[in-house]
């Protein structure tokens, strides 16, 4: 158990168009449930977790907690507020930050599209943050991966045992990612007339406090259900244990 209270945030405020159905991607089925209420048992059930932040859509409290919330036991008990999330992941996850008013010693951060994590991950992140203050879910690479430029020619090839792709939940200490993301919309503007373009909270901690950041191996299986094939892998995942 954890003497310092953690508060995960928990993100369902995209819009999911790379799914292409007429349902937001975070409502769709999955063998009989909601995507969104599969990462919600687990961090309602985990003991390292005592208050979660939704972070939605705007104006769809009533129907996430109709249609989601009340199919897993214990978590109206453990959500502290649903907020309305940004344009971006980056000012979503800023909005969820922003709600915690109660003591917090740790954050984490998932996505809602991500359905497999489990209690094993969530205490190896448990550990290497309390030791780190951060603590990135992630799985070294299985393919190569190319850096190219804008035109799909190759710049880059790096060695491959150095190269790990990263997942959610990312894990930090409540003041160090509090101070980055304060630290990142001070220069927002900048950053947005620059196009650079804020995919995790890694970066943000990276880029904005030039910390290192620790990672932890997750699981492959720990897909984000992002294109209609990842539908068909995540019912396979379900199907396979049962
Ligand atoms: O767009 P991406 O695949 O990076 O989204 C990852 C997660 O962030 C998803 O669970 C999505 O619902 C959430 N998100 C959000 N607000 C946005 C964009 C994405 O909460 N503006």
């Amino acid at each position: 158990m954890t003497c310092k209270p953690s508060t995960a945030i928990l993100l369902a405020a995209g819009k999911g168009t790379r799914m292409g159905s007429g349902v937001r991607k975070q409502y769709m089925m999955l063998c009989g449930q909601p995507l969104l209420a599969y990462s919600l048992r687990t961090l309602t059930e985990s003991p390292l977790i005592q208050d979660i932040v939704m972070v939605i859509p705007d104006g769809e409290e009533a129907y996430i907690r109709q249609n989601i919330t009340a199919l897993v036991p214990g978590a109206e008990q453990k959500i502290r507020a649903y907020v309305p999330g940004g344009s971006e992941r980056y000012a979503s996850v800023y909005h969820g930050i922003e709600a915690i008013t109660w003591p917090c010693g740790y954050v984490y951060i998932h996505d809602g599209a991500r359905p497999f994590i489990d209690e094993e991950m969530l205490q190896r992140l448990f550990a290497a943050v309390s030791q780190e203050g951060t603590a990135v879910a992630g799985m070294p690479s299985k393919d190569t991966v190319k850096l190219t430029d804008d035109t799909a020619h190759v710049t880059d090839t790096p060695d491959r045992r150095r190269v790990w792709l990263v997942q959610t939940p990312q894990t930090f200490e409540y003041a160090l990612i509090k101070t980055a993301y304060e630290k990142l919309f001070s220069h927002i503007d900048d950053l947005k007339s620059q196009e650079i373009s804020i995919t995790d909270d890694a970066m943000v901690v990276e880029q904005m406090l030039h910390r290192r950041v620790r990672l932890v191996e997750a699981s492959y299986r720990n897909i984000k259900v992002t294109t209609p094939e990842d539908l068909l892998i995540a019912e396979a995942f379900i199907r396979n244990r049962g």
